[in-house]
């Protein structure tokens, strides 16, 4: 090895030894006589001294070294006059004896600090660099602990850890595939996996059991806020099991690496049917950290000659905290705030609930002390509180009111990053209507069960069967979600034709699948995690990208290594590939 130890161990227990380390130059102060600098590497940052009167020309050569050089330094541990407690090493320095410049360095294009001076792109390009730096180091450290947390807790009981292939076919995810051109087989391509689904329950059937795998998935969307086309799931599987099985094993998951990484118990998850999750949040993903639940104010403001309200399919509203004293100003902003495209919603009612029990709202012309009395009670309204209602159609006004209700929570500071409510959301859909296709939908994969007792109405009436899936919620973010699947050949048919897929279709895509139930499927059923938002959650950021080690930008692009890129005429003649100009 080229040191004795690394830049973040020594401690007063060390005084005295001779070490030799080796890291990056972070910084370096002169001070006349001395010369201090910073010795950088995975581990820490360890202080160096130079010191002129005891050797002139190495505390010279000292001062000629520039950020980021690679250094290999040997000296003699001291105990330092000035403790800096905020370093690990902080209470010890090294004075040089000797050292040698591994290599050297060009300025990098922004600092190497906590915080940077450095912009987005230009980190994205250097990722290299951007990586020295503590918090997004720290950032990989702690994901690198979450998998092998996962590992440990899927280990123990007793699942086997498979690859599974990277060039496929279409996978049933729903969204548009990445493809790769094969140039032994002309005018053919392979797809790359949306995810390991139908693998796993391939391996189901071939007995295997209790599968996981912490793998990459490819997704060719558009990439709204904080998505990235290749990204990392924890995916499993199991057999012989029941929706219960599945639920306590995963909870089991989350509740041992909350508690290994985080030193958090999450107690027993709730459960909430996707119908109440709906009703109360107006969102299949709630953030329960705070209450201020969708109240549904249709019974109570109908027929007062208030059009805006007689005509609206949903009259909505929330008591926001400790908000009646909001100004003209902050009203006014309010109701821009739900104008703007992305709510799309025309105008916002308000009632301000008074701490001297009065309530003065913006509707008074329609409605008397008494009614505005009434929606502070369907409300929970407190007096000082804030009524807000929304009103137009379903499921429109439903969504702008959740996208209203988690700006105030987050305007408001409920969402405190440190607090993680955790539930399970159950009895999905199985199916949603596609307004541009004109059909069903599966909400999960195809391959999602139906609730049993739901079956009969697949025929009858499709929008209304519930499927066997679940999704696990942490704090507004849909962290995890599976579903029992259909292993009987011919309710997978029934499914299928639902879906509007005919028989040569069906054959055509999941035929492999198909057959393969065939030959004795096992019940069974399964889970998919998203890694690198678990990660992130963990480490308290809102964006998965720095637990991404390279990851790509809102382009799809990867910056540093400038990909996707044109290939040359050679390379698509040989895949028979032919550009359009
Ligand atoms: N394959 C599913 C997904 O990626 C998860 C599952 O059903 O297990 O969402």
């Amino acid at each position: 090895m080229l040191r004795t130890h690394t830049c973040g161990e020594l401690d007063l227990k060390a005084v005295g030894k001779t070490v030799t380390l080796a890291g990056w130059l972070q910084r370096s102060r002169d001070l006349g006589g001395m010369t201090f600098i910073d010795l950088r590497d995975r581990y820490g940052i360890t202080q160096l001294v130079f010191n002129m009167e005891q050797d002139a020309a190495l505390c010279e050569a000292a001062r000629k070294l520039g950020r980021e050089f690679v250094l290999q330094v040997s000296g003699q541990v001291t105990e330092r006059e000035n403790k800096n407690p905020k370093m690990a090493t902080g209470d010890v320095e090294i004075i040089v004896r000797e050292f040698k410049v591994l290599n050297s360095a060009i300025t990098p294009p922004f600092t190497i600090e906590d915080h940077t001076d450095g912009g987005d792109d230009l980190r994205m390009k250097y990722r290299y660099l951007d990586i020295r730096r503590n918090p997004v180091k720290e950032a990989l450290l702690l994901r690198a602990r979450v998998a092998a947390e996962t590992r440990n807790y899927l280990n123990r009981q007793g699942f086997v850890e498979v690859e599974t292939p990277v060039l496929i076919k279409s996978t049933p995810e729903g969204a548009r595939d990445f493809v790769v051109p094969s140039r032994m087989n002309q005018g053919e391509f392979y797809a790359l996996p949306q995810s390991p689904q139908t693998f796993k329950q391939l391996l189901m059937v071939a007995g295997m059991d209790k599968y996981y795998q912490i793998v990459k998935c490819f997704r060719d969307e558009d990439l709204r806020a904080d998505r990235q086309p290749e990204f990392t799931q924890i995916d499993c599987e199991m057999s012989f099991i029941e929706r219960e099985d599945i639920l306590s094993t995963f909870e089991g998951m989350a509740r041992y690496l909350f508690q290994s990484v985080k030193g958090v118990d999450i107690g027993t998850l709730p459960r909430m049917t996707y119908a109440e999750a709906m009703e109360r949040y107006g969102n299949d993903k709630p953030d329960t950290r705070f209450g201020m639940e969708l109240k549904d104010l249709n019974k109570l403001v109908k027929g007062k000659n208030f059009k805006v309200f007689d005509e609206a399919g949903l009259v909505v509203a929330i008591a926001v905290p400790g908000c009646a004293e909001y100004t003209r100003k902050q009203l006014d902003e309010l109701t821009d705030w739900v104008k703007r495209p992305q709510i799309g919603m025309s105008g916002l009612v308000y009632a301000k609930y008074a701490t001297d029990g009065t309530i003065k709202s913006s509707v008074d012309k329609f409605y008397s002390a008494d009614d505005l009395k009434q929606w502070a009670v369907a409300t929970d309204a407190q007096p000082g509180d804030l009524i807000l209602v929304l009103a137009g159609a379903e499921p429109k006004t439903r969504k702008a009111m959740s996208e209203l209700r988690l700006e105030m929570g987050e305007r408001l500071g409920l969402c405190d990053r440190n607090t993680f409510r955790c539930l399970w959301v159950v009895d999905f859909p199985l199916l949603e209507w596609g307004e541009e296709s004109n059909r069903w939908h599966a909400m999960h994969h195809p391959f999602t069960a139906p609730i049993p007792e739901d079956i009969g109405l697949l025929q009858i009436d499709p929008g209304k069967v519930r499927a066997n899936a679940y999704d696990m919620v942490i704090n507004g973010v849909e962290v995890g979600g599976g579903s029992i699947r259909i292993f009987d050949k011919q309710l997978q048919s029934r499914m299928f034709e639902v879906l509007g897929f005919s028989k040569d279709e069906a054959q055509h895509q999941f035929g492999f699948l198909l057959n393969a139930f065939e030959y004795g499927a096992p019940p069974h059923g399964g889970i998919a995690f998203g890694f690198d938002r678990l990660c992130s959650l963990f480490g308290g950021a809102d964006s998965i990208r720095d637990y991404i080690a390279f990851p790509k930008n809102n382009a799809g692009r990867d910056v540093m290594i400038d990909s996707p890129s044109t290939i040359s005429e050679e390379q698509l003649k040989e895949l028979g590939i032919a550009i359009r100009a």
